[in-house]
């Protein structure tokens, strides 16, 4: 379609990052086109009828925070641990080397409230599945996951089974 074509064309490569054997994805080309993030936003906006949007740090609050402008939803950030200021819930998942923690507040959200999560690429799946948990645990309805791009070869997708998932772009 006409939106992946104008995602993937602003989708920079870079080999060996953050380590040797890495492709990064570079989404900063898409970033700084208005028109290509005005309608990558515009899609996220209009997926779900949602009252909160979820956006992972860190560039997954870059999405995250226009969408829910966008969508007249509010924003919550999920953060890396020791960021959040107040009373938080935390998750642990593991990493090709070693593991990471995230946190959102307590009383994020209200209960049952209906909630997409943002982020901007999915690889392993590992940051999904424990905002996925974080979310759940906080008392919010997952209604979906949605993100910028989804790395397909790595099978994120299979740890998201028990919970929607929406992709702008797979690769
Ligand atoms: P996962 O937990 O393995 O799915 O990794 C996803 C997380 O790492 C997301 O929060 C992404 O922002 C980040 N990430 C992993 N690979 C890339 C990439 O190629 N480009 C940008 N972000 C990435």
């Amino acid at each position: 379609t006409e939106l992946s074509s104008l995602i993937l064309d602003r989708i920079r490569d870079v080999p060996d990052y953050p380590q040797p054997g890495v492709l990064f994805k570079d989404i900063t080309p898409l970033l700084a086109d208005p028109v290509a993030f005005d309608a990558v936003i515009e899609e996220l906006a209009g997926l779900y009828e949602v009252d909160k949007i979820v956006g992972i740090e860190a560039r997954g609050f870059i999405l995250a925070a226009p969408t829910a402008v966008r969508a007249g939803a509010g924003f919550v950030p999920v953060r890396k641990k020791g960021k959040l200021p107040s009373e938080t819930l935390e998750a642990s998942y593991d990493l090709e080397y070693g593991s990471a923690t995230i946190e959102v507040h307590r009383d994020a959200f209200v209960p049952g409230e209906r909630v997409l999560i943002v982020d901007d690429v999915l690889a392993t799946g590992g940051t999904a599945r424990a905002a996925v948990e974080l979310v759940r645990r906080a008392g919010a309805d997952v209604v979906a996951v949605a993100v910028l791009m989804e790395l397909a070869f790595l099978k994120g997708r299979e740890r998201l089974t028990d919970v929607e998932l929406h992709t702008l772009v797979v690769v």
